[in-house]
């Protein structure tokens, strides 16, 4: 049974270094019992302790780094079962797919389209991050070879996939510097899988169907001293894929059932080889706790709306997005160009920011903190007031930058207009459009 904070504070030394991270050993207690502490972040626990406290102060899915040291990523690790009980962190990792019975041009223009599929998005780059690579034919060479190939064509993450260990091994030799995954361990190989994963020190994924099977395989596994599992239950149709992710995350949180303590990995490319298909399963794991969605194909029309879901649900929703507060300089404006506002949240930001740009027309655009509300609710909050927006203006050093004394507002903030012409009266205030789309007319009128 896991231990109450207080429990395991007798254990820990009391010194209230502070070394952990946290301030008192109490603290660092208290945050190992609700799994949001590693154990190992205190260097004075002894082995004895250490032991102890190992089952009360793991995670309850374990996180899993993938990749080279310098460019991990990690699936698991996640604390809840409802993204607004706190957050998902760590996002779901989406793979496309080359086998050895692909023609070489068909691995090329997978690696060439894997290389290609970045999309910027409110500051972040989202992408893909793996490549799996699957034996057809069972000749280690030929396996070695095509992980070469995807080694050296993009700096995927690799998971490898074969029935035969020496396979599997052969392409993991060439892959270990990115600590690629090994699948899969079954009921029938578990000894010769769970050693090589163990001999590598690899991730490996357990597959078995049915929840007995899967967690016998485990236990089994980590018996071995394979500590990095990702969950394969194998499921035949997307009904099951729901039901046993969702069963592996509640056995996981609620009863700590360690067996299922694991991230999961949803092969929708074995599903069907309906491309559509594999985008709707695919969403379907990336909403409900896939740690790894397999796809056969990276088209970009089915990429590109996982990618944006995927954001959506691992993003923090207590804490909006926001950009920095400051003056942006878009289009390369001197002091004679006009000077906009708006508010800090990144979609505002970015969206009128996309727009001036598309206008050609140099601006000003001068962003306020308002914790990251958008221009409406800002106003709402009186986040973004006259008088607030005033004084920013004042503070801000547009005055050093820029001649001119017109400051456009947003048009859903017309109301503020009459408290900023007092605040500010030497700038003339002008409405702007209350349609991002409309501005680049708007400033084009302007100028
Ligand atoms: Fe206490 Fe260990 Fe943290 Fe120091 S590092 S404050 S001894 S728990």
């Amino acid at each position: 049974m896991a231990l109450t904070g207080i429990e395991i504070f007798k254990m820990l030394p009391k010194t209230n270094c502070k070394e952990c991270g946290f301030p008192t050993c109490l603290a660092f207690a208290m945050a190992l019992a609700s799994g949001k502490a590693e154990l190992d972040k205190c260097p004075y626990v002894s082995e004895e302790v250490k032991e102890k406290l190992a089952e009360a102060s793991a995670p309850p899915i374990r996180p899993i780094k993938l990749g080279p040291k310098d460019a991990t990523k990690t699936i698991g690790g996640e604390l809840v079962q409802f993204r607004h009980e706190k957050t998902f962190f760590n996002p779901t990792i989406i793979s496309g797919r080359v086998t050895t019975a692909m023609a070489d041009a068909e691995v090329e223009a997978l690696l060439k389209q894997f290389m290609a599929l970045q999309f910027e998005r409110v500051g972040l780059n989202l992408r893909p991050e793996m490549i799996s690579v699957i034996d057809k034919d069972g000749d280690a060479g030929k396996f070695a070879a095509l992980v070469k190939k995807v080694m050296a064509g993009s700096d995927a993450l690799i998971l490898l996939r074969s029935d035969k260990v020496e396979v599997l091994k052969a392409g993991a030799e060439v892959a270990k510097e990115r600590r690629p995954i090994l699948a899969s361990a079954t009921p029938e190989n578990a000894d010769t899988m769970g050693a090589l994963a163990k001999e590598m020190d690899l991730p490996l994924v357990a597959k078995a169907e049915g929840y007995d099977a899967l967690a016998e395989l485990t236990t089994k596994l980590t018996g071995m001293g394979v500590k990095d599992l990702i969950l394969n239950s194998a499921p035949k149709t997307v009904k099951q894929m729901l039901q046993d992710n969702i069963v592996f995350r509640r056995a996981a949180l609620v009863p700590k059932f360690r067996p299922f303590g694991f991230p999961v990995i949803n092969c929708v490319s074995m599903m069907t080889d309906d491309i559509k298909k594999q985008a709707a399963y695919a969403a379907i794991g990336i909403a409900k706790y896939a740690g790894i969605v397999v796809l056969s194909d990276l088209a970009p029309h089915v990429v590109f709306p996982l990618l944006l879901q995927r954001l959506n649900i691992y993003t923090d929703p207590q804490k909006p997005m926001i950009v920095t507060q400051g003056i942006y300089p878009l289009n390369n404006p001197d002091e004679n160009s006009p000077i906009a506002i708006t508010t800090n949240f990144a979609l505002t930001y970015f969206i009128v920011s996309g727009e001036i740009e598309g206008s050609k027309v140099p601006t000003w655009l001068l962003i306020m903190d308002t914790e990251g509300l958008s221009v409406m609710t800002a106003w709402a909050a009186g986040k973004f007031a006259g008088d607030a927006v005033g004084s920013f203006v004042k503070k801000s050093g547009i005055s050093d930058k820029a001649k001119t004394r017109t400051l456009i507002i947003p048009g859903y903030a017309a109301g503020i207009s009459g408290d900023l012409e007092e605040e500010l009266p030497d700038w003339k205030i002008l409405i702007g459009p209350r349609e991002a789309s409309h501005i680049p007319a708007f400033l084009k009128a302007q100028v």
